[in-house]
């Protein structure tokens, strides 16, 4: 299987070197040449999640022999999760509600990042790795974890100073590891992802990489989009097995999205034969892509809005771009859609591409108030309590329904926990909300009747070892100096 970058298709790499490098030199992202097909699905269903993940992944990345994503699935899927199938799905009274936070820091994450720094021991050839990370809050935690301690690698995340919540802050601030740093941006997750992508071009940057890799652990990584695409099987197949849908029975699913990593590596599942009628495309205030979804203009220039779901507070959805390269093919297209949305902030697409994108595609947005109800409605009508990115979905679904009349089986994805988020959702129950965060958490603790995860408990009595905010100018030349440092 080789991998081809979206702004130049002659341009072509190994897997190994898609998974290293993360981003091409042209800027663009890796695809594959051509997509896999997975196994009939009267044959999958009764694989269990790491059979599912072996089998999937291998496919995308073959290059690699069985026994290596065997033992990386192995290594990734371990007891760090707190239940062996890894993604469990919840029953609701509309929809599938797949739970993708059981792993170390309790966000969807943690599934592909507990993957990528196993399949980056093979496919370093024995040479250091810098991994740089933009995080609007999950990511970077979930790869402090992922890469702590990890031979060969070094790891540095940037959050955006006021753009994470007060645990997701702890979270990183606290990590251990030899190999990793972290930092926070005086700006948005957006000026943190474009440091990142523009340390691939630096000068600076590379004279003090010399020999070192340089490398992403974001989702224009595709060792990180391809783990990501076995969940969706997953879920499908666990609702095959209750009886929800009939084998080859199509099925919708919603997906809280931000930068578009995770709702593509749905249409990855879909390209490879899982029956996917709709993808919906959940946004917040930020609903630049489910603008997108239904005009075909891409308009980045609005204001940003930090809402209760900080991880899809985002205005450039990164992925966004190699599902306009499957819907058109041209690579000079996109060049061109690409370098508009750098310099005018915005694109239009043509219609031909627009109805391809639709066939699939569809997107709406939540709004804070809409948000905070779902909340509170899930808590009362079902006793269950969702993290505001869940909320988003479920609060779109609810749209989507009464909209369209849709009855199509759905499955919903759940992205992280609850005690990620405790303000938030106290606020949104309408209860008392305490000045500190760890009351928070034990008020949402006795309400969801539920415990506080041990790694979220531990959080308070954990010595701060990260504390440094750098203003944007000064980005590449700290990310620098911390790269000499890692060599010595
Ligand atoms: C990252 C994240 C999202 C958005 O996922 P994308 O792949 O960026 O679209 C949604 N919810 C949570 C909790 C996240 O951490």
């Amino acid at each position: 299987m080789k991998y081809f970058s979206t702004r130049d298709k002659n341009n072509i790499v190994d897997s190994k070197q898609a998974i290293l490098h993360g981003l091409s030199e042209d800027g663009g992202l890796y695809l594959p040449t051509s997509f896999p097909h997975v196994l009939p699905l009267e044959k999958l269903q009764s694989f269990s999640y790491h059979e599912l993940a072996c089998h999937i992944i291998h496919l995308f990345f073959d290059e690699f022999n069985e026994e290596e994503i065997r033992q990386c699935v192995n290594n990734a899927y371990d007891d760090k999760f707190d239940t062996e199938e890894i993604t469990p799905v919840r029953q609701l009274k509309d929809c599938g509600l797949v739970e993708l936070f059981h792993g170390p820091t309790y966000a969807f994450k943690d599934v592909a990042l507990s993957f990528l720094p196993q399949i980056m021991k093979y496919a370093n050839d024995g040479k250091e790795i810098m991994i740089l990370t933009a995080t609007s809050g999950d990511t970077g935690k979930a790869a402090l974890e992922g890469f702590k301690d990890v031979a060969h690698t070094h790891l540095i995340v940037c959050y955006p100073e006021d753009g994470v919540s007060k645990i997701q802050k702890r979270q990183m601030q606290t990590s251990l590891g030899k190999n990793v740093s972290v930092l926070s941006i005086n700006g948005n997750f957006d000026d943190c992802q474009r440091m990142v992508k523009k340390a691939y071009q630096d000068k600076l940057i590379r004279d003090s990489l010399d020999t070192m890799v340089l490398s992403s652990a974001n989702s224009i990584n595709i060792g990180r989009l391809v783990p990501q695409i076995v969940y969706y099987f997953y879920s499908y197949f666990n609702q095959v097995s209750k009886g929800i849908l009939g084998l080859n029975e199509e099925v919708d699913f919603v997906v809280p999205t931000g930068n578009f990593g995770d709702i593509l590596a749905g249409y990855f599942a879909k390209l490879i034969g899982l029956p996917i009628h709709h993808l919906i495309s959940a946004s917040n205030t930020n609903h630049v892509l489910s603008d997108f979804l239904s005009t075909g203009i891409y308009d980045r220039n609005r204001s940003f809005h930090e809402t209760m779901s900080p991880s899809m507070d985002i205005l450039i959805s990164s992925n966004l771009e190699r599902l306009l390269y499957l819907s058109c093919e041209d690579d000079s297209y996109i060049k061109e859609l690409m370098s508009s949305l750098e310099k005018e902030g915005n694109y239009e697409i043509d219609s031909s591409m627009k109805d391809r994108i639709q066939e699939t595609f569809l997107g709406y947005w939540a709004s804070e108030e809409d948000c905070k109800k779902e909340i509170q409605r899930r808590y009362e009508e079902e006793n269950i309590l969702v993290d505001p990115h869940t909320s988003v979905a479920l609060s779109v679904l609810r749209k989507h329904r009464e909209l369209t009349g849709s009855t199509i089986p759905t499955i919903v994805l759940s992205t992280a926990s609850i005690f990620k988020f405790p303000k938030s959702i106290l606020e949104s129950l309408k209860v008392e909300v305490p000045e500190d965060d760890f009351e928070a958490l034990n008020q949402l603790s006795s309400i969801a009747n539920e415990e506080i995860p041990k790694n979220i408990q531990k959080l308070k009595e954990l010595p701060i070892r990260f504390n440094t905010c750098v203003e944007k100018e000064d980005v590449l030349s700290t990310f620098a100096s911390i790269i000499k440092e890692a060599k010595q």
